[in-house]
């Protein structure tokens, strides 16, 4: 036992609003019969952590003040009297969240929107508790071989199975990614490994060349000068992309999306945009071309089991998508810098 758990005390950030996040010495979180508590060893940045800084909060997920950080991987240093499946010593991946597995939602089987979702934050701490819930359904003992931080891509990497999923991409499409931070990179190379051509759309160099890296045939820079649409179109022969998935959230770039699938196409519109946004659609075109509309959120179990299967065998790796590395106390910098710079893959955050 360390020393700092001996005293119940640990260091942990606590997000208090906009902007306002502070490192700061915390009790350790109780832990129930059903729970263990992890000794955090890697936290990755997210980009819904950056906006949940930008905004202060965000309504379903997370309300402050508090704990905050959701992409962890650790060892267990105590588990609660009713687990049996796990032990004091394991490395282990614990998602964010877990269904409730009874509701109209999860007996529909779509648990991703259950209605009780339960959502688990505060992985920028030296320590987590993991609630009985996620303990059961959505924790994971890591092969030797997986590093913490692979490890902890798993749930950003089961909401992209999730939306490719969803999607229905086959071998030989032409898939159009727009959008290239670590989720839009994670379709590219998800998207790649089934086989597809894969069209990447974004505006900086470095990330093209990223993108490339993991697959992607065709980079398009979308500068102001560029008509992503009639680019699109001409590196598809005309007809069109099979599938545009938009990784922006932004309205503009929606409305592309849906211009640049052939007939029969289908858009995947997985970045959400700022609330009370609305995209007009020419209905012509959606109706006689026969386009599928579709939008993905969050992870299952079951997706977020596939991500680690898919990151043991090394399709996916924290070399692709994490480029530095910082203490927890450096955590308020890193946010603001993240804030003002687009372009960065994730930040591991070591507590
Ligand atoms: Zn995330
Ligand atoms: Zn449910």
């Amino acid at each position: 036992m360390d020393i700092s758990l001996a005293k119940n005390k640990m260091l942990a950030a606590v997000l208090y609003g906009k902007e306002l996040v502070k490192v700061e010495p915390v009790a350790v979180p109780d832990v129930g019969p059903g729970d263990v508590l992890v000794r955090v060893k890697a936290a990755l940045t997210c980009g819904t952590d950056v906006k949940v800084f930008r905004r202060g909060y965000h309504a379903r997920m997370i309300v402050p003040p508090a704990l905050f950080g959701h992409e962890l991987a650790g060892d267990i240093v105590a588990v609660g009297e009713r687990v049996r499946h796990l032990r004091v010593g394991q490395r282990i991946v614990a998602a964010n969240s877990a269904p409730c597995g009874e509701c109209f939602y999860c007996r529909k089987d779509v648990e991703n929107l259950c209605e009780n979702l339960l959502f688990n934050n505060g992985a920028y701490a030296e320590y987590i508790r993991i609630p009985s819930r996620i303990v059961e359904r959505n924790t994971h003992i890591l092969p030797t071989h997986v590093s913490y931080q692979d490890a902890a891509l798993a749930e950003p990497l089961a909401c992209v199975l999730r939306g490719v999923d969803e999607t229905t991409i086959n071998p030989g499409d032409n898939v159009v990614v727009i959008g290239l931070g670590p989720i839009g990179l994670m379709f590219v190379r998800v998207a790649a490994l089934r086989g597809a051509r894969v069209i990447a759309v974004g505006r900086r160099q470095m990330q093209l060349d990223r993108a490339a890296a993991l697959g992607a045939q065709v980079l398009l820079t979308a500068d102001d000068s560029l008509n992503v649409v009639t680019a699109v179109r001409d590196v598809t022969k005309d007809h069109g992309a099979d599938v545009a998935i938009e990784a922006v959230g932004s309205p503009r770039t929606w409305q592309e999306a849906v211009q640049m699938v052939r007939r029969g196409g289908t858009v995947n519109f997985f970045g959400g945009c700022p609330n009370d946004t609305t995209v007009p659609i020419d209905t012509s075109h959606l109706h006689y071309s026969e386009i599928t509309l579709k939008a993905s959120f969050h992870h299952t179990p079951a997706h977020i089991k596939a991500a680690l299967e898919m990151i043991a065998a090394g399709h996916v790796t924290a070399r692709q998508f994490v480029n530095s590395e910082e203490p927890l106390t450096k955590l308020l910098e890193v946010f603001k810098h993240l804030m003002s710079h687009n372009g960065h893959l994730k930040t591991a955050i070591i507590p």
